[in-house]
């Protein structure tokens, strides 16, 4: 890892070299701009584009484009974007991740490259990590690109909306914001430059693949994104891969009953635990135990579900703490963020655990869910023909990004240089002496008035340091995920005076932390007083109450202080006892608990410790990293097959399209329906007499095509004494008068419309079994380790077995489909607007003959897949084509009623809720 960090330096100055080049080039064209009038922007971006379309290459226009850009940015924000934000740029430009230090203006540094990419007119996306920083960059840029005559819009919750200066809403609370104007989602998507999280981006993309018409997707492709706070999305988010789902029914007893089973087992005698990998294994003795308890003679006998079901309560028991990774809230388990303390609404841990939580914390069970769509953020975001980032910590992570997303990694130099004092880490013995120095350390700042920002790594660890600053006495704030709401506004305010603000690390992130705090309803020069007193007394003082698992999160909370050149000072407060170095610390730490005999409250100073420290660091972070790209892997092979079923899907919705190229549905359907009788004469003839076995084949025939038992025993006696090849003739003859008796019985639009359905319910509901058959297999096949075989190879063979697999039922289940779907007409099927879509013919037939109760298809409205389900009830409630739908990040479901998966607290409906438009 240092040694790739070593590289990356030596070339990010051959790198920079080059960008200062071209920013030269850009310093060059200023005067050309300078003072040019508001219209002469529209005009000369009008001028960028036809010199595009007359084939020029979209890099030769940078230099102007960047130089009207500054302009545009200097004349609408009085903002003049510096070399540095300039350099930044050029960087997404070229598809790269560019490093700028927080404070930097990394909302400003985006604008020239969206704009670039914007002349070409196949949408620029800027992705940020909440909703708040979605709408104030968008609404904050928006008077520039405005100027620049590029459109930009911000996809949030269920809303969307475009920067419209025509339109003025006088009662947002950010004057800024006043010229969003709500539209569609599709209209948002529409726009040249296109805001919104990596949830809303990642959602829209799988709706988009569940939807019914074409006219309901919203998105147009994956043309170029920028991602701000990179490392937190396609690093700490990595993991938790976007979920759609619907509710399944398992009981939900059984939780509850394993929960009470472990608790008469212990630690080392029943079972092994491992707190590095979270993870637990029952001993013989264990065994034995629950064996008894169970009235059963041997446990893996029984069946694996019932073991995998106690190892999760145990887990739920052992390494799963209140507070910590979760807590509970309104009678449900709410998972914490290991980095940012938020709590994770609506995210749930899979394979049965969060039950298990939920059963020991003697609440409601929530029911299992069956997942309709799902995507990582990985594969959401490789999809771009050119992805760019923005961060003020990345190098520590280069080596992940360019291997996983192949994005180079730019290390931008600041406008101005840094100036923060980071202290050397003071480590204590025992966690107890290291709060009592932090808050003396706090007690001390307070007192001269300088401003403290207390950064953490859990809410449970706020509400001690809480305690702690309570019983001294010390005023302060402490931000956590029950009060996140207010978090922009109280971070934003955490550089005033005598300000002690308590914050999960990563709270806030995205929101500027200006000394003497934001100026708003003050005059300018008293806030300019309260600004100079923070700088004489040393800026922004952080401290960090132990370091964390990886050195680019202690980065980011040091980067809270000393922005823009300011005063600042960080320090970290470690003790033996800390998490980090309890568990990969390692004998070293062990040992110098012991042999140090000094007393409590005198810190250490012993080179031993920071090195412990640094490697613990170094440890953790590849481990984390290995299992990422384990998950990548293991993805890669799930999402190929995501893209093969997606692309079939868009190919249908786009012939259904229009009139003319809906005929290509039909000729699809017969084509399939023909080969799928062709097997039939193969699958019964005796491969060695040759023998065929016309019975069969005509039952089977009957299968696909329904024939009453006179015309079947009139097929039969036709099939006697064929071949192979004329039996073939015969049967496709048969089925395509069918067809067209058929087509003319229900009409030619409502024909075209059974074929769209058919075709697409059958591949979303094999696909949804497909998904479930995977996760278990995946489960599973860790399992074959121990065979001394690679799990990696097992899982992609098997995978690839399935899906082959898939993909013959797929037309296997439409042949035997299409002559059996019929429509009746209540309720109507809706279209994207909730507009009910009328048949032409009024009553439509069912199949020919009275069809066999085993085998015939129910109506179209009561198609049991979960696709169906979830898009049933439409347009009755509410005026969207989902009302069903479930929305789950991570492995969960949640309700229209229940808070959104977001963490925004709103319940869903309000808050995430799909579909607009
Ligand atoms: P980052 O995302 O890099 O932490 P922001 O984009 O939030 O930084 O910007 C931080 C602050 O710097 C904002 O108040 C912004 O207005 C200011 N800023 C950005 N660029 C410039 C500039 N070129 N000149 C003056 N102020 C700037
Ligand atoms: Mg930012």
């Amino acid at each position: 890892m240092l040694k790739w960090l070593n590289k990356v330096l030596d070339t990010n100055a051959r790198e920079i070299k080059k960008l200062k080049e071209t920013v030269a080039r850009i310093n060059k064209l200023e005067k050309k701009y300078k003072n040019l009038k508001k219209t002469d922007f529209k005009k000369t971006t009008k001028k960028f584009k036809d010199r595009l379309k007359n084939g020029e290459n979209i890099d030769e226009i940078l230099p102007e484009a960047f130089a009207l850009a500054r302009e545009a940015a200097s004349q609408a924000l009085k903002l003049r974007p510096y070399d540095e934000q300039l350099m930044a740029a050029i960087c997404f430009h070229q598809g790269k991740i560019a490093e700028q230090k927080t404070g930097e203006g990394k909302t400003l540094s985006a604008v020239p490259a969206l704009y670039l990419n914007a002349l070409t007119s196949k949408g620029a996306h800027l992705v940020t990590v909440n909703d708040y920083l979605s709408r104030r960059d968008a609404g904050w840029n928006g008077p520039i690109f405005d100027l620049l005559g590029v459109t930009v819009a911000v996809i949030i919750h269920e809303k969307a909306y475009v920067y419209d200066t025509k339109f003025t809403d006088n009662a947002v609370e950010d004057p800024r914001l006043k010229h969003l104007k709500e539209v569609s989602r599709q209209e948002a998507y529409k726009a040249d430059i296109t805001y919104g999280t990596n949830n809303e981006f990642g959602f829209d993309y799988l709706r988009d693949n569940m939807v019914q018409r074409k006219s309901a997707m919203v998105q147009r492709g994956h043309n170029f994104s920028i991602v701000d706070e990179v490392d937190s999305i396609l690093i700490d988010e990595a993991r938790t891969p976007l979920i759609i789902s619907a509710p399944d029914s398992e009981p939900t007893k059984k939780y509850y009953q394993f929960n009470s089973l472990v608790q008469g087992l212990s630690r080392d005698t029943d079972f092994d635990s491992d707190e590095k990998h979270k993870t637990v294994n029952l001993t013989e003795h264990g065994i034995k135990k629950i064996e008894k308890k169970l009235q059963v003679d041997n446990l893996y006998e029984k069946d694996f579900d019932t073991l995998h079901h106690i190892e999760q309560a145990l887990k739920a028991r052992e390494h799963f703490i209140k507070d910590k990774d979760y807590v509970v809230k309104e009678d449900e388990v709410v998972i914490v963020d290991e980095f940012t303390g938020r709590l994770m609404f609506g995210r749930r841990y899979s394979e049965g655990l969060h039950q298990a939580i939920e059963a020991k914390e003697d609440v409601k069970i929530k029911q299992e869910s069956k997942t309709l769509a799902t995507i990582s953020f990985q594969n959401y975001f490789r999809m771009y023909d050119k992805l760019a980032g923005m961060t003020g910590t990345a190098a520590t992570e280069a080596e992940e990004f360019k291997k996983i997303y192949d994005l180079e990694t730019v290390v931008v130099p600041t406008h101005k240089p840094m100036v923060r004092k980071d202290h050397a880490d003071v480590v204590y013995k025992t966690v107890r002496a290291k709060y009592a120095a932090i808050v003396k350390e706090v007690a001390e700042k307070y007192k001269k008035g300088q401003p403290v920002l207390i950064g953490t790594t859990s809410i449970s660890k706020n509400q001690i340091i809480d305690q702690f600053l309570k019983r001294k006495k010390i005023p302060h704030q402490v931000l956590n995920a029950k009060n996140h709401l207010k978090e922009a506004s109280i971070i934003s305010q955490a550089g005033r005076l005598k300000a002690v603000t308590v914050a999960t690390n990563m709270a806030g992130r995205g929101v500027d932390i200006v000394l003497g705090g934001e100026q708003k309803e003050r005059k300018k020069n008293e806030w300019q007083k309260e600004h100079d007193k923070v700088l004489e007394l040393g800026g922004l003082h952080v401290i960090g109450i132990e370091r964390h698992e990886s050195r680019r999160i202690d980065n980011q909370l040091r980067g809270r202080s000393g922005r823009q050149g300011d005063a600042g000072s960080s320090r970290f407060y470690v003790s033996l006892e800390d998490d980090i170095m309890r568990i990969f610390g390692g004998e070293q730490i062990a040992k110098l608990m012991t042999t140090l005999k000094m007393p409590e409250d005198v810190p250490l100073e012993h080179g031993m410790v920071s090195r412990a420290i640094e490697q613990a660091q170094v440890k953790v972070e590849s481990f984390h990293f290995d299992s990422r790209k384990h998950l990548v892997d293991y993805d890669d092979v799930m999402n190929r097959q995501r893209e093969i079923i997606y692309k079939k899907r868009k190919h249908i919705l786009k012939a259904a399209e229009n009139k003319k190229s809906r005929l290509k549905l039909k000729e699809k359907i017969t084509q399939i329906v023909t080969q799928e009788i062709d097997h039939l004469s193969n699958l019964h003839i005796n491969p060695d007499t040759k023998q065929v076995d016309h019975k069969a084949i005509a039952n089977d025939f009957v299968m696909i095509v329904p024939f009453d038992p006179s015309s079947k025993k009139r097929l039969v006696d036709q099939l006697k004494n064929k071949s192979a090849e004329e039996i073939n003739l015969v049967l496709s003859q048969a089925m395509e008068m069918a067809y067209k008796q058929r087509e003319k019985q229900v009409g030619e639009t409502l024909m075209r419309e059974m074929e769209r359905f058919v075709m697409l319910s059958t591949i979303d509901h094999l696909w949804i079994d497909h998904l479930d058959a995977i996760d278990d297999l995946r489960e599973g096949i860790g399992l074959r380790g121990y065979a001394q075989r690679d799990p990696l190879v097992e899982y992609k063979a098997e995978a690839f077995n399935s899906f082959e697999k898939l993909v013959s039922s797929i037309d296997y289940e439409i042949a035997r489909k299409i002559f059996r779907v019929s429509i009746t007409k209540r309720p109507q099927p809706v279209d994207s607007q909730g507009k009910e879509i009328k048949p032409e013919a009024p009553e439509i037939g069912k199949a020919e003959t009275k069809p066999d109760p085993s085998t015939s298809r129910p109506v179209i409205e009561n198609e049991k897949s979960a696709f169906a389900k979830a898009f049933s009830k439409a347009g009755q409630t509410t005026k969207t084509s989902r009302p069903g739908l479930e929305v789950e990040v991570g492995k969960k479901k949640i309700g229209r009623n229940d808070p959104c998966f977001c963490g925004s607290g709103k319940k869903w409906k309000k808050c995430h809720y799909p579909d607009k438009g």
